[in-house]
């Protein structure tokens, strides 16, 4: 069943959606005459976003502190952010995923002080709603980092704790009575794995990650009321889910004790907002994450995919042909929905933790890069791009590179340009900056951004199950089917290094949107489709 939420929502899509897509055209089209006789941008032109179910459309991660600064102190914040939503959504998002903008201590705001704060680096709590209203005039969502694993060391409720213990006699035991936060976190006399030393005491506490960083006692109750008032006050503020951190660290590779924790959480979150969304971070092996969504988590990370090493690099490597990559997506939609009938795949390529796509692959033109791209974008789900990446951005290395600062233009000190983390290398990029490339019918943003055109006009793109026409698949073409039983069928044709001439017959028959790499152009002809080295095709019925 649909919610009212819901259904008010799909209404609400279905008029903003097709007025953006008859509007937005002009971001990216060329300025001359003969790019504009590209078939990508002629075919593609044509189509309009349709009303999608709300958990499945195209998310776009943020770090707020390296993407726009609206004044001038060189760190990005929420204004800046606001600034940039118009940009986002003509990219073809719906949806914002937010990197930790609690205050912190640190640039990156992993390691929370106060929940039911803005860190004054990014701005105000005004600025904070200002955002959401604003998102939500655009009918866009935005999830917030939740960071539940560990707090800052300066959170006040460690602070209590460790105070507390500093004080405590050597021979009394302590007592959650006269400080409830002791309950908080896991103290002990005993220095066990995972545990670092409580300063100024004889004590011991867990701190996986780092000493600044200890880690919840997610058995707690108190704990456990605190989590539930953290989301029932976002939620309240329009927030429309959350994106869940570190998840097979809440209880250390334990996938028992995680499962039943997230079941609480979920069911908690859906109690205060039944439409309230969760995306859990578990970067494990899929057998391994899969497990989670048993219980009834929305969405977990397809980390399968991801990464340097991933399906979908791993495809335009060639250590995968196209056909693994369809049986791939086959294989994970069974395995997922054995676990939860009702999960949507949060596929996504890169991330803030991983080097940038656009260094996975030595002396690429940018086709790699283009087609890389492709394959993620067009998986089901809720899809998810690190900002950044839709320019194919550079940054590898220490942390501090993968989240170096929006390439917004070549001058760094441009209005809006961020200075970077601290201890950022120089990073230096491939591709040209976003204002140059939006000029360019072929660069990489263009094709993103096409390319999330097409997911937003065929819906059981993201919201079908996948079945492979194995009889058309080679290692060089992937041809898949994606019916989802409300939306148009769609046929999407995937093809490698190779000009191919795939049969796709009598029944897809109209050649409805084309991605290429370069102004090779797809034809189909008596049921027949040439496909370009590194292209895609969009097929329907009628
Ligand atoms: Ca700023």
């Amino acid at each position: 069943m649909i919610s009212l939420k819901k259904q008010a929502y799909l209404l609400l899509c279905a008029g903003v959606l097709a007025l953006t897509a008859c509007t937005s055209d002009t971001a990216a089209d060329p300025q001359g005459s003969a790019v504009s006789s590209l078939q990508m941008m002629e075919l593609n032109g044509k189509l309009e976003a349709q009303p999608h179910d709300p958990h499945h459309g195209a998310a776009y991660e943020v770090f707020v502190y390296s993407f726009c600064d609206s004044d001038g102190d060189g760190t990005g914040d929420l204004q800046g952010l606001i600034s940039k939503l118009d940009y986002i959504q003509d990219l073809g998002f719906d949806t914002i995923w937010l990197m930790p903008v609690n205050p912190s201590d640190t640039y990156h705001k992993y390691d929370v002080k106060d929940y039911f704060a803005i860190d004054p680096q990014y701005g105000t709590m005004a600025d904070m709603e200002q955002l959401l209203k604003e998102t939500e005039s655009r009918h866009m969502q935005v999830l917030m980092d939740l960071v539940l694993n560990h707090t800052a060391d300066d959170h006040y409720w460690f602070t209590q704790a460790h105070d507390y213990l500093k004080e405590l006699p050597a021979d009394w035991q302590p007592s959650s009575d006269y400080c409830p936060y002791f309950d908080y976190y896991h103290f002990s006399r005993e220095r066990g794995e995972g545990y670092v030393p409580l300063a100024d005491t004889n004590w011991f506490y867990e701190a996986r990650f780092w000493s600044e960083m200890p880690d919840l006692n997610l058995d707690s109750e108190k704990v456990r009321n605190e989590i539930a008032e953290i989301m029932r006050f976002w939620l309240g503020k329009g927030v429309a889910g959350f994106r869940l951190d570190a998840v097979t660290s809440y209880y250390t590779n334990n996938t028992a004790q995680n499962t039943e924790f997230l079941r609480w959480l979920c069911d908690t979150g859906k109690k205060i907002d039944p439409d309230c969304y969760f995306v859990g971070e578990a970067w494990t092996e899929m057998n391994n994450y899969a497990q989670l969504y048993q219980s009834g988590i929305d969405s977990l990370f397809d980390f399968a995919f991801a990464d340097s090493s991933g399906i979908i690099a791993g495809t335009m490597k060639n250590s995968y042909g196209l056909d693994d990559y369809a049986q791939a997506l086959v294989k994970e939609e069974k395995l997922y929905a054995s676990m939860n009938p009702q999960y949507v795949n949060a596929p996504f390529y890169t991330n803030h933790d991983m080097g940038r796509s656009a260094g996975y692959y030595a002396g690429d033109d940018g086709k790699l890069t283009k087609m890389a791209q492709i394959l993620n974008v067009m998986m089901p789900g809720r899809v998810f791009v690190y900002y950044g990446e839709e320019i194919g951005m550079k940054g590898a290395g220490k942390d501090e590179n993968k989240r170096a600062p929006m390439y917004w233009t070549e001058d760094p000190d441009a209005e809006g340009m961020c200075s970077g983390p601290p201890d950022m290398d120089e990073v230096k990029m491939k591709f040209p900056a976003l204002d140059e490339q939006q000029t360019d019918p072929l660069s990489v943003y263009s094709l993103v951004r096409q390319a999330l055109k097409i997911r937003n006009a065929f819906p059981a793109i993201a919201e079908g199950t996948t079945e492979v026409m194995e009889d058309l698949c080679t290692e060089e073409t992937a041809v898949i089917l994606r019916k989802d039983g409300s939306h148009e069928n769609a046929m999407l044709v995937f093809n490698g290094a190779s000009a191919a001439e795939v049969h796709t017959g009598n029944q897809y028959v109209q050649l409805r949107a084309v991605l290429t790499v370069d102004d090779s152009t797809v034809e189909l002809k008596d049921g027949v489709l040439q496909m370009p080295p590194y292209s895609m095709a969009v097929l329907t019925e009628e």
